[in-house]
């Protein structure tokens, strides 16, 4: 596998202070790497933390404290991101969760297409930017004759891939997408999820995925970072992270995928998580890798309860 890193989150924190008392540890010390080529799925409740990662990626905020290295760049040196600002624009997209408030309503979907475009000044001659919204009209699976229509015409799936074909006419490498399906009914993120397998494949798209459960972000990620508070409690490859969980908080997840059997889904058992059933006042919680490219954010103690591996030993 190609392992030349496309993004390096190194330590990040981004508190938001809200006044002389409180502070917002949004995201609280939280490191991962995504290759080149890869799907990144970073999972966790709401208001754990994910799109500020996110955000924080793309500089929409000024980081508290860590480094972001994009492409071997450090782009938090305040500097050095004004330096490659026009390269970050085009190199790096981001897709939100709601199409409709993101897609204006007074404008076609060619124009909609078009305008990261004309705003990057990234090409002039109209028959190339027409072949262009074609070609990327056609890559995300809608008909071409929906160029001159307006987004009120279209269904929430259809307006997230008008979402995504915006995204990507600049031929961006790296694209953040966060949470792209939450809105839509279950079969539209099959196919949504599908259309991320299918760029990956034939665009060699790197990709931050974000989501709030595991059900479609299992089947589309080749790792995943699991995000409780600020942190990342959990990190494996997809099939690591399903086969053997170790966490409380991803088998919680876990638990809460619906299973398509009715017979099966009532045996299921949901496992609760509560952050309270940590005490690390005596033991504090350290990053593990537990094995290759398996890292989990536990106490020494809690380890040896929660490995399965562990206890049969
Ligand atoms: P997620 O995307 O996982 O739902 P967020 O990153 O949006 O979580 O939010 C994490 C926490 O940070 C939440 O408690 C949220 O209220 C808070 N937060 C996010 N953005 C801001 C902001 N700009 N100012 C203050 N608090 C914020
Ligand atoms: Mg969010």
């Amino acid at each position: 596998m190609d392992k030349e890193k496309m993004l390096e989150v190194k330590n990040l924190k981004q508190y938001f202070k809200l006044d002389k008392k409180n502070i917002i540890k949004a995201v609280d010390d939280v490191s991962f790497e995504i290759y080149k080529g890869e799907i990144f799925g970073l999972v966790g409740e709401s208001g754990s933390g994910k799109s500020t990662t996110g955000r924080s990626i793309i500089k929409v905020y000024e980081p508290t404290d860590g480094d972001i290295i994009y492409k071997g760049i450090n782009i938090s040196h305040k500097k050095t991101y004004k330096k490659e600002k026009s390269f970050i624009n085009k190199s790096m997209q981001i897709i939100f969760q709601d199409s409709t408030s993101s897609l204006n309503p007074r404008m076609t979907i060619g124009d909609i297409i078009e305008e990261p475009l004309n705003i990057q000044g990234l090409c002039d001659n109209k028959e190339e930017k027409t072949k262009k919204i074609y070609e990327m009209l056609k890559l995300v699976g809608l008909d071409e004759s929906y160029i001159n229509r307006y987004p009120s015409e279209f269904s929430g799936g259809q307006r997230q891939r008008i979402g995504i074909a915006r995204a990507l006419i600049v031929d961006p490498e790296f694209i953040i997408a966060d949470e792209p399906i939450a809105s839509l009914d279950v079969s539209i993120q099959a196919q949504i999820v599908n259309l991320f397998k299918k760029l990956k494949k034939e665009r060699k798209l790197t990709c931050l995925f974000i989501a709030h459960d595991l059900s479609m972000v299992k089947h589309i990620s080749d790792r995943i970072g699991v995000m409780h508070s600020g942190k990342i409690v959990e990190l494996a490859t997809s099939s690591e992270l399903y086969n053997n969980p170790i966490h409380p908080y991803t088998k919680s997840l876990l638990s809460a995928i619906p299973t398509p059997d009715p017979k099966k889904s009532k045996l299921k058992k949901i496992i609760r998580y509560s952050s309270n059933m940590h005490d690390y006042s005596k033991d504090k919680p350290e990053w593990i890798e537990i094995s290759k490219g398996h890292y989990v954010y536990l106490s020494q103690k809690e380890l040896e309860i929660y490995d399965n591996k562990l206890n049969i030993v």
